[in-house]
């Protein structure tokens, strides 16, 4: 048997080893809110990685709600949400989510992991079959992980694929597709109609996972569902109160179907043994609601951000992932140019993420800038500028055509 130091030892050599491959992550402190213009690391900084899609996440408005939410409603509930951890608030959240989504009903979860890591297990048992696209969140993973439904995966997005799934599946009791609505990775949408189609052809029930979109994709901001028609042939929805909609923290399953969400409440485990949402982030979170409603200019600066920054880097001969969502993947085809024009990138003021194998394909690795709503023209044209600029420096390294 090894020690205690035998086994911190191994620890450290891992630690050295992801060093080494460049896989080490790091944090970067910030001095103040989450915003576009940020100082983190000592450095100023323009930030181009963030989910605050809507630019909420330091809203006034918002600010003003939750503080009056602690006078009203206190710090904390000390209490998951079936003893004594529900305030009224958090059943109006709850009704305005259902209004927003345009579904029939809705949970709240500590966040949207926990939604994700709850509602197999609760909804399915070992006669039942799930089956995932290959690049779904690792909470759904995990979720699908702690369920004893049969699993099967498709190639991502690939529809023939998932046929060929649905009919290995077709002697489960029960048969569920579950897929993200957008892919963080790449920014493509998931094919929900089509896949629509084949859960119709096979008796299938659909799950979208729709984090990256609740808010701002749709024309109401109602997400992917929205986007493709397909609001009512959608049975589970989860998503995260941590992106878009103010990004604080919290998650939601949402269901066409009350029955699911009455059973969410009687047997999903993070829901009745952990926290309920703290008293601020929900009124927040009512607040971030009212003004999606009230501001659909939002969603369209977003998108035409997007757009902006898109063109741009295309005239400079970049090679982005073709779409028009707000994750916008710059690709290189070496994993360690990738990691350098980030590093450059960071020198000229401009804050985004390098991803390299094993978290994107070998050959896949790029550089994710997120665009948002508090995005400046400016600001959009300096992140490019930088981008020719770090380019040139790096030349003739990096060639991108
Ligand atoms: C961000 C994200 C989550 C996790 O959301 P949290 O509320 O932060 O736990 C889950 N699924 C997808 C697809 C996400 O993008």
């Amino acid at each position: 048997m090894s020690s205690v130091s035998d086994f911190t030892e191994g620890l450290k050599a891992k630690l050295t080893a992801l060093e080494s491959a460049g896989l080490l992550k790091r944090e970067r402190p910030m001095t103040g809110a989450q915003a576009v213009d940020i100082n983190a690391s000592g450095k100023d900084l323009l930030n181009f990685c963030s989910n605050n899609y809507l630019g909420l996440a330091n809203n006034s408005q918002i600010i003003s709600a939750a503080k009056n939410a602690l006078d009203t409603y206190g710090f904390g509930m000390a209490s998951v949400r079936f003893i004594a951890g529900t305030q009224s608030q958090h059943i109006v959240l709850e009704e305005k989510l259902t209004h927003f989504l345009k579904t029939k009903a809705t949970i709240l979860f500590p966040s949207c992991f926990d939604a994700n890591g709850g509602v197999f297990e609760a909804l399915l048992d070992e006669n039942d079959a799930i089956i995932s696209d290959s690049l779904n969140h690792a909470s759904i993973i995990d979720g699908v992980r702690l369920c004893k439904a049969k699993r099967f995966r498709y190639n991502n997005r690939d529809l023939a694929d998932l046929e060929l799934q649905l009919i290995a599946a077709k002697d489960a009791k029960n048969i569920l597709i579950v897929t993200d609505g957008v892919f963080s990775m790449d920014g493509y949408f998931a094919p929900l109609e089509g896949i629509c189609d084949l859960a119709d052809k096979y008796g299938a029930l659909v799950m979208v996972d729709d984090s990256h979109a609740t808010g701002f994709i749709g024309k109401t901001g109602a997400g992917t569902p929205e986007l493709f028609g397909v609001q009512d042939r959608i049975d589970i929805l989860s998503g995260t109160l941590g992106k878009a909609l103010g990004g604080a923290s919290g998650g939601y399953i949402s269901s066409r179907h009350p029955a699911i969400v009455d059973m969410l409440r009687q047997k999903a485990r993070p829901y009745l043994f952990s926290n309920s949402v703290p008293p601020m982030v929900v009124a927040g979170t009512i607040a971030a609601l009212d003004l999606i409603a009230a501001n659909p200019e939002l969603a369209k600066k977003t998108m035409e951000n997007a757009a902006l920054f898109r063109k741009l880097m295309v005239d400079n001969g970049f090679d982005l992932l073709p779409g028009e969502h707000a994750i916008v993947p710059v690709m290189f085809s070496d994993e360690h140019v990738a990691v350098s024009m980030a590093k450059a990138l960071f020198d000229r003021g401009i804050y985004a993420v390098a991803f390299s194998y094993p978290v994107v394909p070998m050959g896949k690795a790029r550089i994710r800038i997120q665009l948002n709503a508090s995005h400046t023209p400016e600001e959009i044209k300096a992140c490019v500028k930088a981008f020719v600029d770090a380019r040139e420096s790096l030349s003739p390294v990096v060639s991108t055509q």
